[in-house]
């Protein structure tokens, strides 16, 4: 295994942050409230120097640290460009936050397909609206890993009540996912990990009736 994977639960959703780490970089995938400490202890043990931080979803549980890390690391922030104005308006989306979310000046705007490293580890951004609209997993083709925010968690999937999300998109999502192989390892933004085979039946009903809810 080329990457070594950490993750730090933090904030008031317990959302998984994660570390992930190859023999010389790093990268944190979804600074969550108060994640900060971990991170920077974990970096410093294990030697590693922060090169990007890269954002599944816009919302605050996975950002909020997102300041707190730049102030000690000059390193881009990567997200979907349909979740970005969130990151710079924080809000926009019209979900209250319980903290305050400080706007950042710039983010690198990511696409379906765009493929991004940690030392040689690829990571190949697969967009998943539903959630909410720039939604992305994150995944490493040859390890059989997937990084699925607040997409796909052990047992179900995100909440798609919200303003920005779509049930119809979700449903698409879910059936998009399915056809990934069996064994790939999930990581999810919330709770315990998972594999694409133990979620597989539940996902393909879900994937069916979603669906048939009409894209308002
Ligand atoms: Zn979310
Ligand atoms: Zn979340």
């Amino acid at each position: 295994m080329s990457i070594s994977i950490q993750s730090i639960p933090s904030g008031p959703f317990q959302t998984n942050a994660y570390l992930l780490m190859s023999s010389s970089d790093a990268v944190v995938v979804d600074p969550s409230p108060r994640s900060t400490p971990k991170l920077e202890a974990l970096l410093k043990e294990q030697q590693k120097t922060l090169s990007a931080i890269w954002i599944t979803h816009s919302h605050w549980d996975h950002t909020a640290d997102c300041h707190a890390l730049l102030a000690h690391h000059d390193i881009p922030v990567l997200v979907h460009r349909f979740d970005a104005e969130n990151l710079i308006h924080p809000g926009s989306d019209g979900i209250p936050s319980w903290i305050p979310i400080k706007p950042l000046a710039s983010a690198t705007l990511l696409n379906d397909g765009d493929v991004l490293h940690v030392g040689n580890s690829s990571w190949i951004v697969l967009h998943t609206p539903g959630h909410s609209p720039g939604s992305i997993c994150l995944y490493n083709a040859e390890e059989g890993i997937l990084l699925t925010g607040d997409t796909l968690f052990k047992g179900t999937m995100g909440n798609i009540s919200f303003p920005t999300s779509s049930p119809f998109l979700m449903g698409q999502t879910l059936q998009k996912l399915c056809s990934l192989p069996k064994a790939t390892r999930v990581l999810p933004g919330h709770g315990p990990a998972t594999t694409i085979g133990a979620e597989q039946s539940w996902m393909a009903v879900s994937a069916e009736q979603l669906q048939d809810k009409e894209p308002s």
